[in-house]
């Protein structure tokens, strides 16, 4: 019942109007791993570092149940860096930098015991990567697809080629618009379930996620807060969160599809409490099942009295 995620492990500088941090463990394949930890054990993780990564974090990964016979560690070689700011909505970010390091020369090589998972996620990375790890996979049976604008504006076709074979496919709404060039986000999603994938998840930031499947639109709110204090890895613990569960009940059925996006902006929304993974790091099964309860009392309602 494993599962397996690849993506990126960075050391991230981020900058929010309460404060900054240099550093700080990050990557999309680090919070998708620490949120699916909670669902499913162990995670297989596939990706790179440099030797410069800190062995406390590779410690608190290991605690979580993440296997990590599939992470490179390159002697010499630095981690991938990001630096990200964000503005007072804390919905606008800009990159500051992206440093590639150990990611410029990564060759994904799956461990024989990680071939035969059936459930996958692949994390935002370069999609040509993304394909050579779902290429080793031998019966993938669901896969979890995220990307973010960068790969959308230089390397679009391969990304078109790649969600083809995925089955759900989880974008913003700006990266939304931005591959289908049209503002609707409704027509938007129609156009993107044409590409290939049956699934797709737009993520709202801080307005929640829509779910479009063959005959249904499900909105998802966002759990309501009065701290954000560093949305870094919000769409990563999302993605977590939502094949974790998946891949624990093995249920792909519509109504276990909705359940499965609020367990995802569960995730998020621990994640977004505190600086760099540090939200998802030290959850109770308990806190995690009080919230999934609170996100059924904030949008459900009666017809009539
Ligand atoms: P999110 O906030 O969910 O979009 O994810 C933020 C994480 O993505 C950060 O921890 C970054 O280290 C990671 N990230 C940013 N840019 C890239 C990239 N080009 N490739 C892979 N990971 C990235």
């Amino acid at each position: 019942m494993s599962l397996l995620v690849v993506g990126s492990l960075a050391l991230d500088s981020v900058e929010t109007p309460f404060d900054k941090i240099d550093d700080a463990l990050g990557g999309s394949a680090t919070y998708i791993s620490l949120a699916a930890s909670y669902f499913s054990a162990p995670v297989n993780l596939v990706g790179v570092v440099g030797s410069d990564f800190p062995k406390t974090y590779i410690e608190m990964l290991v605690e979580h149940n993440i296997d990590l016979e599939g992470l490179q560690i390159i002697e010499g070689e630095k981690t991938f860096r990001w630096g990200g700011k964000y503005h007072y909505d804390l919905n606008i970010r800009d990159t500051l930098f992206t440093e590639l390091n150990a990611f410029q020369n990564f060759n994904p090589i799956i461990p024989e015991n990680f071939k035969k998972s059936r459930y996958v996620c692949l994390g935002n990375i370069d999609p040509n990567l993304q394909m050579r790890v779902l290429d080793q996979v031998s019966d993938p049976q669901f896969v979890v697809c995220d990307t973010m604008n960068l790969w959308i504006n230089i390397m679009k076709q391969d990304l078109l080629k790649l969600i083809k074979r995925v089955n759900v496919f989880i974008l913003n709404d700006s990266e939304a618009r931005l591959l289908t060039e049209e503002p609707n986000l409704i027509k938007a999603a129609k156009l993107i379930r044409e590409m290939g994938p049956e699934i797709l998840i737009i993520k709202k930031g801080e307005h929640g996620a829509l779910l479009f499947t063959n005959d249904t639109i499900f909105s998802a709110p966002a759990y309501p807060m009065e701290m954000i204090f560093d949305p870094t890895g919000a769409g990563d613990s999302f993605a977590g969160g939502f094949i974790g569960y998946l891949n624990q009940t093995r249920d792909l059925s519509p109504e276990n599809i909705k359940r499965a996006v609020i367990y995802g902006s569960t995730m998020a929304s621990f994640c977004v409490e505190k600086f760099s993974t540090k939200g998802i790091e030290q959850l109770s099964y308990l806190q995690i099942q009080d919230r999934f309860r609170e996100f059924k009392k904030i949008s459900s309602f009666n017809e009539s009295d």
